[in-house]
């Protein structure tokens, strides 16, 4: 089992369940649009945000953004150690750095000083993308592992142990086994994401395949799904992820693939109940199905369940029927099953 750090209020490692991060993609200077950004990701359902910080004016923005962001925050340095101690002091809960770029060791032991002093945890990330010359020789999982212990040991050698593991590739295997080598190898909390991963269906798939089985394993305390775009998606596709492994509570919603017989828009169904129901924390399946045909029988895992029929819609719970409704009554019956669902 990893060790338990805190970043701010959230605690990750140890038994806590896996938190979902994101990042923003605005200009970190631009505070007004930063701030919305992590508000819509919070309300997705993200839980740390990460932000870049390549300039002092950025590390200056940090200061209002960490003050009213309702998240934790996590300022992405790269290069400067002076724009790390800036952003700590100005209220970043964590700093991911990569050693590796900030140059001598003097310059660590600085940020080291302060991220001790304000009690913030750092995350050394190795990227299969910048290993460090002197490991370029070594098979590359090996080396993305050993780039990354480089900097923890740099780390620890001034007494700091409140750290965060990253090795991402862009390639699913190699993330997979980068990960499976480096928790046998260290007990920090990991934060696990496949780099790059591309655009929409690129990255669900890459990041299903690799985070879906490192989390399986039991591997991974921090979660990323990393897409090209909106972040927003990229916490959404968390979320569901976790909630698919069981790691997580919340409505799973089964949709049959449509055909011939379909008699509603399967599709539209399933995202407006999906969205309506999306805050509630319970294991529940809802099936919606476009006919009554095979459609009970394809639905007869999910607790409770829709069948397009003329007019409406059959309601099966836990695959009995219990009678058909209007369109426009579906939420109330539904929200109805769900409390069912519990109290039983
Ligand atoms: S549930 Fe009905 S509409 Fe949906 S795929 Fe099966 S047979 Fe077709």
């Amino acid at each position: 089992m990893t060790k338990e750090i805190n970043i701010k209020n959230v605690k990750i490692g140890g038994k806590n369940s896996i938190v979902i991060q994101s990042m923003t993609n605005t200009k970190t200077e631009d505070i007004k649009s930063t701030l919305q950004q992590i508000q819509n990701l919070y309300n997705a359902g993200c839980e740390l945000v990460r932000v870049s910080v390549p300039t002092f004016e950025a590390a200056k923005a940090l200061k209002t953004i960490t003050k009213e962001s309702p998240i934790p925050v996590i300022a992405d340095i790269h290069f400067d150690y002076k724009l790390a101690i800036e952003s700590i002091k100005n209220g970043a809960s964590k700093v991911r750095i990569n050693p590796g770029n900030i140059g001598n060791d003097e310059k660590v032991k600085e940020i080291i000083k302060v991220a001790k002093e304000y009690n913030v945890p750092i995350r050394v990330g190795a990227n299969s993308g910048s290993i460090p010359k002197e490991l370029e020789t070594l098979p590359k999982i090996d080396a993305l592992c050993e780039s990354a212990l480089k900097e923890v040991r740099l780390l620890e050698k001034f007494d700091f142990e409140n750290i965060v593991i990253s090795v991402k590739s862009s390639d699913v295997i190699e993330t997979i086994k980068a990960y499976e080598k480096i928790s046998k190898m260290t007990d920090y909390p990991l934060h696990i994401g496949v780099t790059e991963a591309g655009t929409y269906e690129w990255a669900i798939i890459k990041s299903s395949a690799a985070l879906g089985y490192l989390l399986y394993k039991g591997i991974g305390d921090t979660i990323r799904i990393s897409i090209a775009g909106d972040p927003v998606k990229e916490v959404l596709a968390a979320k569901k992820l976790l909630i698919s492994l069981n790691l997580r509570k919340g409505i799973q919603i089964i949709a049959c693939p449509t055909c011939a017989r379909t008699t509603i828009d399967v599709e539209k169904w399933a995202s407006i109940i999906e969205k309506r129901f999306s805050k509630v924390e319970k294991n529940i399946k809802i099936a919606v199905l476009g006919c009554v045909v095979n459609g009970i029988g394809e639905g007869k895992d999910a607790e409770i369940g829709i069948a397009g029929v003329q007019n409406g819609f059959l309601l099966f719970y836990k695959g009995k029927i219990v009678g058909t409704f209007k369109k426009e009554e579906i939420f109330q019956v539904l929200e109805d099953y769900i409390i069912k669902v519990e109290v039983e």
